[in-house]
């Protein structure tokens, strides 16, 4: 079997491994990133909606060429077509740009083959191999040839299918409740208003929600997630989609360009992301926002932790887990606890029943989209006190 040595081997190529990759080599590590399918950012199976404000703290410069449309303001619609707004700033980690991802994933890759990475396309990781017990790299298929790929570190950033961190013994399993299922379609010819991202709630989508993110003044990702422990049916996602587009008069002449399934987990942080040789990031931690799905900005910022304390720990010689602690020191410093507090309000949003749902965007439809979170809580706490006290923790501490 062929073999390569390389120091940092980076498996998947979507945006948490390319930002590894990236900055591992900038460290001056020799970096490996592998990727299964044979082209970077295709196909895409993402709504592409992301915030602007952490992009420096990953080192991405927003670029023309993956920005599709920049709205500015979010509604959230109750199912009576009444809608709240809110400014991007305060929307999520959906709201701000609509990416075109088979350019950004491309872009973010571009970046690490610069910084020195090396990139393997149709190169598809099978099983961990260890040395001492510690993970040392992987065996793959390139090309339909075995290679064995030895690193002295290596760094899981497959995705929400991710198997790496299952073969190195980590439970990355989480629970049917904790798991969202997505269809989407891009349509054309619709009516639509790049400078909104469009959100519905209630049961048009059990336990997740419809969205409407724009590509152009007539093109849109219109997709949907429900909870999987409330589906009975394979094709069920599609069915309530569809349903929900014949009502809406505005995709009447719509067309569909694409159509994508898949799944985003919504579950609270994983105990342990990491083991000797081995860091997890991105998807593959499950490091997803429980409440919006969107996990870009998550997999960036783990991605860019894992590179760099990838290069710390080769350059000081240890890659245990007791020196790979840094790591889930470092993305549950800076992303913990907001995970926690959306997995929280995910879990009190699918309370909640279309009535209650109209009436509580009903009060806050009468609030300014520049208001104070105090003004909203006053606003619902008029028609639901006992609302305002479930959700008060949640917004103070947003
Ligand atoms: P991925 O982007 O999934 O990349 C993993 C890579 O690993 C893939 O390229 C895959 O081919 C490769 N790979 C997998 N296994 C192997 C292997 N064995 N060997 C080699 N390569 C392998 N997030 C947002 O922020 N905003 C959104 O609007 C949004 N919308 C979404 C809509 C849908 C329908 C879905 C399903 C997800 C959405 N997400 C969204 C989530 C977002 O797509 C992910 O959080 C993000 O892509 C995670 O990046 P990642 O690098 O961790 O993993």
């Amino acid at each position: 079997m062929k073999t390569i040595e390389t120091d940092v081997l980076v498996v998947g190529a979507g945006p948490g491994g390319s930002i590894a990759a990236k900055f591992a080599a900038l460290k001056g590590m020799r970096t490996l990133l592998i990727e299964k399918r044979q082209e970077i950012g295709s196909p895409v199976r993402c709504a592409e909606g992301i915030s602007k404000g952490w992009l420096p703290e990953c080192g991405i410069e927003a670029d023309p060429r993956w920005i599709s449309a920049t709205p500015e303001v979010a509604r959230i619609f109750a199912p009576d077509g009444n809608c709240f707004m809110m400014k991007a700033d305060r929307a999520g980690n959906e709201v701000g740009i609509v990416i075109d991802r088979h350019q950004f994933d491309k872009v973010l890759a571009a970046d690490a083959a610069r910084a020195g990475a090396q990139i393997l396309l149709k190169t598809f990781a099978t099983d961990v191999v260890r040395a001492n017990g510690a993970v040392s790299g992987v065996v793959a298929k390139s090309f339909g040839s075995d290679v064995e790929i030895r690193a002295r570190i290596t760094i899981g950033a497959d995705g929400f299918e991710s198997q790496v961190g299952r073969w190195a013994g980590i439970r990355t399993q989480v629970k049917a409740r904790d798991i969202v299922t997505t269809f989407q379609y891009q349509l054309a010819g619709i009516d639509c208003d790049p400078r909104y991202c469009d959100f519905y709630a209630g049961s048009c989508a059990p336990g997740g929600y419809i969205w409407v993110f724009p590509k152009g003044k007539d093109i849109a990702n219109v997709g949907l997630g429900v909870q999987l422990s409330l589906l009975k049916g394979k094709g069920e996602p599609k069915a309530y989609l569809d349903r929900w587009i014949a009502t809406q008069p505005r995709f009447a002449e719509g067309k569909p360009l694409a159509m994508v399934a898949g799944a985003v987990s919504t579950n609270k942080p994983l105990p342990k992301t990491t083991t000797d040789g081995l860091m997890l990031v991105g998807d593959a931690a499950r490091l997803i926002d429980p409440l919006t799905g969107g996990g870009i900005m998550n997999a960036c910022i783990s991605g860019k932790m894992a590179g760099e304390i990838a290069a710390q720990a080769i350059q000081i010689g240890d890659v245990s887990e007791t020196f790979l602690q840094r790591y889930e020191q470092a993305w549950r410093g800076r992303l913990a606890k907001h995970i926690e507090r959306n997995w929280w309000a995910k879990e009190q949003a699918a309370k909640i029943n279309d009535e209650k749902l109209c009436s509580l965007i009903a009060a806050l439809s009468e609030v300014d989209l520049n208001a104070s979170t105090l003004s909203l809580l006053k606003a619902i706490g008029k028609k639901h006190p006992k609302l305002v006290a479930q959700f008060a923790h949640l917004m103070l501490t947003g």
